[in-house]
């Protein structure tokens, strides 16, 4: 039998914006092979707190390989977080053969490191599961989050453009615009992820992120996405709000070193997709 044949995936967090992204790469870009199946699991259907309901998603799908995207985004429900990875952890020992695929968001990566590393080392050496985590930079994409508080900074800012324009008042972006980031397409980073789960052996995470000389300024973004929505009114810094990190540098070497080819959807592109989905789906998008 080969790992094709009796391949499993659950992936948990199904209906967010990389659940969403892989969904389309498996269902829409021949990322399944035959033979595989792949359950894409939302909240609706189980609640991950839960260790009943997290018990029977596991034994209803037997799972040969989990992708474990299910999280609140944001340090507050940190807790929670905690022990929504645990219960899914212990359930998936039911299963024979689990291999595990965690998301850290570049955010949260030192938390993550910090606290799954140890656990998951362990579980490796302890029950011979493999398990591993990839760290993407700041991801962005339909399904995304485009809350104006809540959001992260292109999806707030393509709805906050959006309302701008439709109204007439000026677009204003928090800060000062100069900090600078690496920004990464969902459906890259979902590519990357069928990479990670077919090819990556590795027990260390892999940072998933497109070179450090495409780190770019916020405001560099902000005109691509003005472009991408046609706004044409003033745009405001207002640097009373916080500019966070200045730069959150991070290395694709390793990345680079696997897959020396691969090619990152240009952000210009990605953000006018991104922003096309938003304008047709704004009655479902967040
Ligand atoms: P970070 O990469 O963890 O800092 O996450 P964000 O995606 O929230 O990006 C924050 C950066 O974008 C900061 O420099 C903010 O000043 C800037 N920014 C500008 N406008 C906005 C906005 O409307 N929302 C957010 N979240 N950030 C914004």
């Amino acid at each position: 039998e080969t790992k094709a044949e009796f391949m499993r995936v659950l992936v948990t967090g199904g209906s967010g914006l990389l659940g969403k992204a892989i969904e389309q790469v498996v269902k829409q870009e021949g990322g399944c092979l035959e033979g595989e199946q792949w359950t894409f699991l939302s909240s609706k259907e189980a609640n991950l707190v839960d260790l009943q309901q997290t018990r029977a998603v596991f034994q209803k799908y037997r799972p040969t390989h989990v992708i474990h995207l299910a999280a609140k985004v944001g340090g507050l429900y940190l807790h929670m977080k905690e022990n929504l990875h645990f219960l899914v952890i212990l359930c998936s020992d039911q299963c024979k053969k689990p291999e595990w695929i965690f998301n850290c968001s570049n955010q949260n990566m030192i938390v993550c490191v910090c606290v799954d590393f140890t656990d998951y080392r362990g579980y490796f050496a302890q029950h011979g599961r493999r398990y591993t985590a990839v760290i993407p930079t700041n991801v962005y994409g339909p399904y995304d989050n485009f809350n104006f508080e809540n959001g992260h900074v292109l999806s707030a800012l393509m709805h906050k453009t959006y309302a701008a324009k439709k109204e007439g008042t000026p677009l204003q972006v928090w800060g000062s615009g100069t900090p600078r980031r690496q920004f990464i397409y969902s459906l890259d980073v979902a590519r990357l992820f069928l990479w990670v789960l077919r090819e990556y052996d590795e027990i260390d995470p892999i940072i998933l992120s497109v070179g450090e000389e495409e780190e770019l300024p916020i405001k560099d973004a902000v005109e691509m996405i003005a472009d991408a929505l046609d706004f044409k009114g003033q745009i405001v810094f207002d640097t009373s709000k916080s500019d966070g990190q200045i730069k959150k540098t991070a290395s694709n070497t390793k990345l680079r070193r696997y897959l020396p080819d691969f090619t990152f959807t240009p952000l210009s592109e990605g953000i006018k997709k991104t922003c096309d989905w938003f304008v047709h789906n704004y009655d479902i998008a967040r």
